[in-house]
């Protein structure tokens, strides 16, 4: 069966951080759900399609294919890189997360990498929608201006220049689109520990976590 840990939250909020570190600590592997939204939103960029045309999205899903090595994604099996970490990606991720179709694609995904494996598994809708019966689930929120500074920092260690105003637009549309969809919004699930973390050090959310597993 495995363990599965659920780690939620808005855009950078800092849960992909947490969720590493927490799955290197534990032994776990770690699953990046928000990369496989981008992986499509790139793969449909490349073949022209927009997020408007279902058939053309329809067709990506029918040919995709994910795996998972050592904490590491691939689509097509080809590793999933940096590439999909521009704001122009990160916006048309959000537009087909919208698209029910590709929801249902990729929440039968995630469970099959999840089945069998110790995983910490981070998102959106992890709590909620993939794996409700996850035995820890963690929501990880921090106010608007930070999750920019960090994006920020973030998107400049793989290379990325951006301007601090251009991303807190993008954070605060991302926000609005992931939690006013219809299907899986942005939300706690009911049993998840939500945790602020504006004003706390990485290490000190690990800890806190740790600390609820009872580890
Ligand atoms: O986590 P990240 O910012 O990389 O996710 C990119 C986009 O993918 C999000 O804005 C969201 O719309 C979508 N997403 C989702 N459900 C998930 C993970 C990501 O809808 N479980």
């Amino acid at each position: 069966m495995g363990m599965k840990i659920a780690i939620d939250g808005p855009a950078g909020s800092g849960k992909s951080t947490v969720a590493k570190l927490l799955a290197k600590r534990l032994g776990f592997e770690y699953v990046d759900t928000g990369a496989m939204y981008r992986a499509i939103a790139w793969k449909a960029f490349r073949s022209g399609y927009s997020p408007n045309d279902r058939p053309g999205i329809s067709k990506i899903i029918e040919s995709t294919t994910f795996s998972l090595k050592n904490n590491q994604l691939f689509m097509d099996g080809s590793p999933i890189g940096d590439e999909i970490r521009t704001s122009e990606i990160s916006m048309l991720s959000s537009a087909i997360a919208k698209i029910p179709e590709v929801r249902a694609f990729l929440t039968e995904e995630q469970r099959k990498l999840a089945a069998n494996r110790d995983v910490v598994m981070e998102g959106r809708d992890i709590g909620t929608v993939v794996l409700p019966d996850a035995e820890y689930k963690f929501f990880i929120k921090a106010s608007a201006e930070e999750r920019a500074k960090r994006r920020l920092s973030q998107l400049k260690e793989i290379g990325i220049d951006a301007e601090y105003e251009t991303i807190l637009k993008e954070i605060v549309a991302r926000d609005i689109n992931d939690s006013s969809r219809d299907i899986a919004p942005l939300k706690p699930a009911d049993d998840a520990i939500v945790i602020d973390t504006t004003d706390m050090p990485l290490e000190e959310v690990i800890n806190y976590i740790l600390k609820r597993m009872g580890i």
